[in-house]
């Protein structure tokens, strides 16, 4: 037996993992058939000259086509998502997308539309994304929006352009942002890429922002604060208001990293809070399968005053119809080829004409209840250090089961045993263990009843055989990996 075909027997045999692709290849086996293209080798010198083309055939795998097929279906099905398994990944707003906006978004008169085609022909495409802005600052109460950048962080960092330019055309260059400690890694990073300098704020007692160390902090230096909310413990900035107006009397910006506005819909505009931009993750609170880095849209909104910097092209309705216009005052300019990822677009636009002002409301609703439903039953069991009440998310510690040599890593790695994606782990830094658990409004109770008496028998397990839990996961086709050494030296072939 040779190599491959003895891994293709263990696998059978044990129903584990998949070989490599290269590992199902057999010399001369092809998925494609091609005729013979007649040319001479003086006629493809011609075409080609012999610089550009391989000495060697590029080392591919040689497989059939049903081959690539059942070996990407079966790899599919390795993985958690949310189509197979509850996915309480906090700050990451894992909720059910509805296929139809999927479908929606391939339809041809859609997919197949080409960005360089004349407006004239495009008037349907156009219209959809002129009305999403409305619709957008409907939402947010924000006066107009941008829909190029492609992700929550580039939209903070187009954010932070429009911050420089703001302060710019009024003949001033401060050069700091301040950033709250329970922040998201991105505000941070955005903020630095953009050449600021970052101040971080320390949460108060209740881990909200606490107003006399933000007073404290602030100087003519200051351009911005960058702050979320509800911030990523899951609570609501109830001094919003007072916040804004301390920032707008040092002349500094209030930039809204909106990527929980899921906990928002329906309920308040961040435009009432007083800040000056936000941005949208359109992956997370309107409908596109995220995750795996695959498309987003961090669409940014701003207030009239700011409208004047906003990214090239903007689409206007005219007497004609709707039109591309590179006409903005005071642009930063582009941040993304043509117009954004369209199609995370349409199912955004979709999302919210189906579910309407009345739906959106109640999706926010019932993320809140679900969050706080979730907390309630797990609370006697991990505490909660801040907040009474949630909002769509909550952070658990998992500090007492420490004492039994289990901590919140381990804990993550059995729930992937009991079939459920982990929570984030060790986010925000404020709380020890910490555990980060975010149902959204898609989970039925049955599924929350799951996972809350899945965890109470984790942390019983921990007092009685804490050494299963330091092994999980056992039932996956991958067990307990090194992180670290699986990130520095990947070895690509499953087996030893
Ligand atoms: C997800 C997230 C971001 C970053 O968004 P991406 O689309 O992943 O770039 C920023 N802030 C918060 C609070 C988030 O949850």
């Amino acid at each position: 037996m040779n190599q491959t075909s003895e891994t293709l027997d263990m696998v059978n045999a044990v129903g584990g993992p998949e070989p490599l692709i290269f590992e199902r290849s057999v010399p001369g086996r092809r998925g494609f058939q091609l005729p013979d293209s007649g040319l001479t080798q003086r006629e493809i010198d011609q075409f080609i000259p012999a610089e550009f083309r391989r000495a060697t055939p590029p080392r591919l795998p040689e497989v059939s086509e049903l081959d690539v097929v059942r070996h990407f279906t079966r790899l599919s099905q390795l993985n958690f998502s949310v189509d197979t398994n509850f996915y309480p990944l906090g700050s990451c707003t894992m909720k059910y997308n509805p296929k139809l906006n999927d479908r929606i978004a391939l339809w041809s008169k859609f997919a197949l539309v080409h960005p360089a085609q004349p407006d004239d022909t495009a008037q349907g495409m156009l219209r959809l994304l002129f009305e999403l802005e409305q619709l957008l600052c409907q939402i947010t109460g924000m006066a107009a929006f941008t829909l190029q950048p492609a992700a929550g962080a580039q939209g903070e960092f187009t954010g932070l352009k429009i911050i420089r330019a703001y302060h710019a055309r009024k003949g001033r260059t401060p050069s700091t942002i301040l950033i709250p400690d329970s922040a998201h890694g991105t505000n941070p990073a955005s903020a630095t890429l953009s050449g600021f300098r970052v101040k971080k704020l320390a949460s108060g007692p209740d881990g909200l922002i606490d107003l006399r160390e933000l007073e404290r902090q602030l100087s003519d230096d200051v351009a911005a604060l960058m702050l979320t909310n509800p911030n990523t413990l899951g609570l609501f900035e109830k001094d919003i208001r007072g916040i804004t107006s301390l920032l707008h009397e040092h002349d500094a910006l209030v930039y809204l990293d909106g990527a929980n506005t899921n906990a928002l819909l329906g309920i308040v505009k961040p435009g009432d809070m007083g800040v000056d931009l936000i941005q949208l993750n359109l992956h997370k609170t309107f409908s596109t399968p995220h995750g795996g880095g695959g498309p987003g849209a961090g669409p940014v909104g701003v207030t009239k005053e700011l409208e004047q910097f906003l990214p090239v092209p903007r689409v206007r309705q005219t007497s004609s119809g709707f039109r591309w216009d590179d006409n903005v005052a005071h642009t930063v300019g582009r941040v993304h080829g043509f117009y954004g990822n369209v199609g995370v677009l349409v199912r955004a636009y979709v999302y919210i004409r189906t579910l309407g002002r009345e739906g959106l409301k109640r999706t926010g609703e019932m993320a809140l209840l679900n969050a706080n439903y979730l907390k309630a039953r797990l609370s006697d069991t991990f505490p909660v250090p801040f907040g009474e009440h949630c909002m769509h998310e909550f952070v658990a510690s998992l500090k007492p089961l420490k004492a039994h040599g289990v901590n919140a890593w381990d804990v993550a790695k059995r729930l992937l045993d009991e079939g459920f994606y982990a929570p984030t782990v060790y986010f925000p830094l404020v709380v020890e263990e910490a555990f980060m658990i975010e149902p959204t409004e898609t989970e039925s109770k049955e599924t929350l009843d799951a996972f809350a008496d899945a965890l109470i028998r984790i942390a019983e397990e921990a007092k009685l055989t804490p050494d299963r839990i330091k092994r999980a996961p056992q039932n996956l086709p991958v067990d307990r990996v090194d992180d670290v050494k699986a990130a520095r030296e990947p070895n690509l072939r499953w087996h030893p």
